[in-house]
């Protein structure tokens, strides 16, 4: 069965989109712990990040550099933390979560509640800052 990544890869489910190339998708992360908080994924599902083709491990992080700096100069913030855990989602994936102080890594922390239009306007703004 498609993960919920692939069929937000193929738009059976909506999405945030940040940015996409033949390999990579980009898109927000629905429950953000930060605003900006942007997810990476490579578009062949694989469960896990460690079995990737070091190729596609390797893209992927390429991909998500490019991602990182289009969100770096949409939302303030002092570096964009990279984070992998993939204890939810069976796609892996890289987080991509603006940071001002290292407290703010914590994951099990109340997400983030925006409204659709504020999703949509950070996802415009991180698209069009994306090179
Ligand atoms: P992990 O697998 O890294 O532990 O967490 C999966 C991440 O994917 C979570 O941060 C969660 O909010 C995000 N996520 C789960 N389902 C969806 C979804 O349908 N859309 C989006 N945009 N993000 C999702």
């Amino acid at each position: 069965m498609a993960s919920i990544f692939s069929k937000i890869i193929c738009g059976e489910i909506p999405s945030y989109k940040i940015a996409e190339d033949d390999r990579y998708f980009a898109f927000l992360d629905i429950n953000p712990i930060a605003k900006g908080h942007t997810l990476v994924i490579p578009k062949q599902e694989t469960d896990y990040i460690f079995d990737l083709e070091d190729a596609e491990l390797a893209g992927l992080h390429i991909f998500a550099k490019r991602v990182a700096q289009a969100v770096e100069k949409t939302v303030p913030c002092k570096r964009i933390a990279v984070l992998v855990s993939g204890l939810e989602v069976p796609h892996a994936h890289v987080h991509l979560i603006p940071l001002n102080r290292e407290a703010e890594i914590n994951v099990t922390a109340p997400k983030l509640k925006l409204p659709h239009e504020e999703m949509q306007e950070i996802a415009e703004k991180i698209r069009s800052n994306f090179e």
